[in-house]
């Protein structure tokens, strides 16, 4: 388990990240999926069915230190790994209510909800964000690309068996004559929510493929048509949808030395490209452009414009390893 974070979110907030499934040197994440749009890149660690991972006392008291000194406004189990993958989740879950009140949420897949040991695991947190992009199996395998033999039938079936709050998040977007952001997509997303609200009342989180990805020409979609395709499903269903509105929330953090901050920025860029404003916003807006332009130089970090917005990423993942022994 590693504890990462806080990152912004304009879900949750301060959010701050719990990695149960750590991707091995050479992937870039362990996951059941390939989405075109994933964030993390496409050198994926397939697992088929989960397992039992085991999780040291020494990464609790790593996490309670983190809490101590970060104030989150959650605790999300996420990062380079599908959570539902350890088998592990509901005892994290546990743990980590011993520890704090910090309310937590899960981002899953949901690709595993029909296993009752997974599904104990997501009803041990308080929020489970589960993505549901496709609104019928072909956009399904175009969209996620998943491990062979899942179905988003299955997925729904299952999801409505959940005991805990639920909030499904769908990302938006376009891609080389792909989209499930036009009238048909939109309306057979509907009726997914529409069944999932029926056997208990869910939230909507509408996303859109603003960062940079390894898919050149993945399209995000307007704020406009972002707003008013969440207008037409709250009127439709009466739910409440959240969308993404152009900024992550500014975060307070505390001071930390030169060598705290290259680490942190480098760890939250591993997980996605981020701007300026989101990165500096996230360590309490300090000036954060000299460290970016020294990593730059170091050839550690790129930058990229997407949508008019430049981004920094991270050119080699296998290097924040390394960077991270040399910086313990
Ligand atoms: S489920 Fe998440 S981690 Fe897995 S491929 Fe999709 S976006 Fe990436």
């Amino acid at each position: 388990m590693k504890t990462y974070g806080p990152v912004p979110s304009w879900r949750l907030g301060n959010s701050l990240g719990v990695d149960l499934v750590e991707a091995p040197e050479g992937y870039d994440k362990v996951c059941s999926f390939d989405c075109v749009y994933c964030q993390l890149g496409h050198r994926v660690f397939r697992m088929s069915s989960p397992k039992k991972m085991e999780i040291s006392e020494a990464e609790f008291e790593e996490l309670r230190k983190k809490i101590a000194q970060t104030s989150p406004d959650y605790i999300t189990f996420s990062g380079e790994g599908e959570p539902t993958l350890n088998l592990n989740l509901g005892y994290a879950a546990k743990r980590i209510r011993a520890i704090t009140n910090v309310p937590l949420a899960v981002l899953t897949n949901a690709s595993f909800v029909h296993l009752p040991r997974v599904r104990d695991g997501l009803n041990a947190c308080d929020l489970v964000i589960a993505k549901i992009d496709a609104p019928n199996q072909e956009l399904f395998e175009r969209i996620n690309q998943p491990y062979h033999g899942l179905t988003i039938k299955s997925i729904v079936q299952n999801l409505k068996k959940i005991r805990t709050k639920i909030a499904i998040q769908t990302l938006l977007f376009s891609y080389d004559g792909l989209t499930n952001a036009d009238e048909t997509a939109i309306n057979g997303l509907i009726d997914i929510y529409k069944e999932l609200n029926c056997s208990k009342p869910i939230t909507i989180y509408l996303g859109t493929a603003y960062r940079p990805t390894d898919f050149k020409g993945l399209e995000a979609i307007s704020e406009r048509q972002l707003k008013s395709i969440a207008d037409n499903i709250s009127s439709q269903l009466g739910i409440e949808v959240i969308y993404y509105q152009g900024a992550e929330p500014r975060m307070i953090a505390r001071k930390l030395t030169d060598k705290e901050l290259r680490k942190d920025i480098l760890e939250l860029l591993k997980r996605r490209p981020c701007t300026l404003k989101d990165i500096s916003s996230r360590f309490g807006n300090v000036d954060v452009s000299g460290v970016l332009e020294s990593l730059i130089k170091e050839g550690i970090l790129g930058n990229r414009i997407q949508n008019a917005e430049k981004f920094y990423f991270l050119i080699k993942p296998i290097i924040l390893k390394k960077l991270n022994k040399k910086l313990r």
